[in-house]
């Protein structure tokens, strides 16, 4: 499982999971790589996202409900399933895991803007994801 940090040309960011390098490069060359917030398929590759890099991730199997194969939707599926939901602790516990007093793992939740801003600050990366409505268990 390779996991991407994309900036589209509009400067959004956003993860995309891919089975290999190969698999990247063909969804690419296809025009199957969405940005989330604008849609645009024109992106750069970034260094990965420490946060959301989890060793051991389980490929994914075969999408169950095509009508939501959309990529963003398949991202947001993906991360959810290979993060912990943190809630509103999300800051707190992105800082207890920089800085190793909390167990290495995969996190997701909810941060204000200046929490972001602190946590870049420190030097913790954090990805921006809407979540689409639906898929939130809560
Ligand atoms: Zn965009």
């Amino acid at each position: 499982m390779k996991v991407y940090d994309l900036c589209c040309e509009h400067g959004h960011r956003f993860e995309g999971w891919f089975s290999s390098e190969d698999d990247f490069i063909a969804q690419s060359a296809k025009l199957q790589i969405a940005c989330p917030v604008c849609g645009s398929s024109t992106f750069t590759k970034l260094l990965s996202a420490p946060r959301l890099n989890l060793s051991g991730a389980r490929a994914p199997t075969a999408d169950p409900h095509p009508a939501l194969a959309a990529p963003w939707i398949r991202i947001a599926r993906e991360l959810m399933a290979h993060t912990v939901d943190v809630g509103d602790r999300f800051a707190e516990e992105a800082r207890r895991i920089h800085y190793d007093e909390a167990p290495r793992r995969g996190i997701r939740g909810i941060a204000t803007q200046a929490e972001c801003r602190a946590l870049a600050e420190e030097g913790i990366e954090v990805a921006p994801l809407p979540i689409p409505a639906g898929l939130n268990p809560h």
